[in-house]
């Protein structure tokens, strides 16, 4: 028997989230997410992903999954303090650590996970967490389970920065205060301001935290938005995804080694959720072997991105202020934005409708992903579908 509290919670909850329009509708990939996926029988050109280098599918990530499976199996086998910890957790936590300039790093189950964790470990009640506004809801979760007093500043506003944090800092009610930020912001593909956030955490004695997901693999020829300025001794967590440049599953932090030893032994994902499979750890560490190895991936995304961008402005597009690979499509209505993705799926590009509550209203836009797996043709195509629907629906002339 079924709770009668629960269903009535259920059908009103999913009642009004469909009256919003805020019920998602998931569609199921029949192939690998490459550059062009299978959905509902129909090929289509994939614009979604963060896949950015198109490591997901690369064969020498599969053929180091296949060869770490043959020897250690599927699972880990336990929590990593247990028994879960396997040789190549250690040397892809090494390859990371190398790969972002730090002393140490630590891998967790996912990113989500790692924010929980990581950001937990270390801020407590008493202690204050100032936050960029627009942050990942992974970093706002992290920071309630914390229990710090949190603080928002104004998206990518330095003056809104220092105020709050001149405010926090002479209030002198926290112990310690961080601030924390993404790197690479995912609705807009904007920069955050590193050389600036350095200045002002220095001026405050903040703890610095900058989560690097969409930045990984791309900004900084791939060595992340942290070394593309060349900051890696002025920010203390370099966080990061394994699961979007890099292809696989999973997250990291890169720091000092007190962070990762005290993050060893008090992070709480880490000490109570099995490791990451073999397969995996061996694939991420593969990944950035190949990446140390062979720039032109992050070239050739670069150039696609940048490509792409151009190529939809000139057909009239508002594609915002990006500066990484990463392309909004802005229409602000949030009924056209979700007919537009609509009509661009039926005439084989995919592409996701992102509105209201994700973005602010009137802000609607689509977000395609160009990636490094994209060929000059599979862009081209794309382009001139955005265009036939963009002066269908009355966007362009
Ligand atoms: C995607 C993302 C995450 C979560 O990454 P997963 O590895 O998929 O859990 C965390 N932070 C930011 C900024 C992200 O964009």
């Amino acid at each position: 028997m079924t709770s009668k509290v629960l269903t009535e919670f259920l059908e009103t909850g999913l009642g009004e989230l469909k009256s919003k329009g805020l019920l998602n509708t998931i569609d199921v990939l029949s192939s690998a997410n490459g550059p062009k996926i299978q959905v509902g029988g129909k090929e289509l050109i994939n614009l979604a992903s963060n896949n950015y280098l198109g490591f997901a599918t690369r064969p020498e990530l599969i053929e180091a999954a296949k060869a770490a499976t043959d020897k250690y199996g599927v699972g880990a086998g336990a929590v990593r303090t247990i028994n879960g910890t396997l040789d190549i957790h250690i040397e892809l936590e090494k390859q990371i650590a190398e790969f972002k300039g730090t002393e140490a790093a630590i891998a967790f189950q996912s990113a989500f996970n790692c924010n929980m964790g990581a950001i937990s470990a270390v801020m407590k009640k008493g202690d204050a967490i100032i936050s960029d506004e627009l942050n990942h809801a992974s970093i706002i979760d992290g920071c309630r389970l914390s229990g710090a007093k949190i603080l928002r500043a104004k998206h990518q506003d330095m003056t809104d920065l220092e105020r709050v944090a001149k405010e926090a800092t002479e209030s002198g009610a926290y112990n310690k205060i961080m601030y924390i930020t993404d790197g690479v912001f995912s609705m807009d593909g904007d920069i955050a301001k590193l050389p600036e956030i350095a200045k002002i955490a220095e001026k405050y004695n903040l703890i610095t935290y900058v989560d690097d997901a969409h930045g990984s693999g791309v900004t900084g020829n791939g060595a992340g938005t942290v070394a593309a300025f060349g900051l890696q001794d002025k920010i203390d967590f370099q966080m990061g995804c394994l699961s979007k440049a890099i292809g696989v599953v999973g997250g990291y932090v890169a720091g000092s080694k007190t962070l990762i030893d005290w993050l060893k032994s008090q992070a709480r994902p880490f000490l109570f959720s099995t490791s990451l499979t073999p397969g995996a750890a061996a694939a991420a560490k593969e990944a950035f072997v190949l990446m140390h190895e062979h720039p032109e991936f992050n070239k050739t995304l670069i150039e696609n991105g940048n490509y792409f961008k151009a190529e939809l402005k000139k057909a009239g597009f508002d594609t915002g202020k990006s500066e990484t690979p990463i392309t909004p499509v802005i229409l602000g209505d949030e009924e056209k934005t979700q007919e537009f993705s609509k009509r661009l799926i039926e005439e084989g590009v995919y592409v996701k409708p992102i509105v209201f509550p994700t973005v602010p209203l009137g802000r609607g836009r689509v977000r395609a992903m160009p990636t490094a797996a994209h060929t000059k043709e599979m862009l081209d195509d794309a382009v001139a579908i955005f265009t036939k629907v963009g002066k269908e629906i009355g966007l362009i002339n």
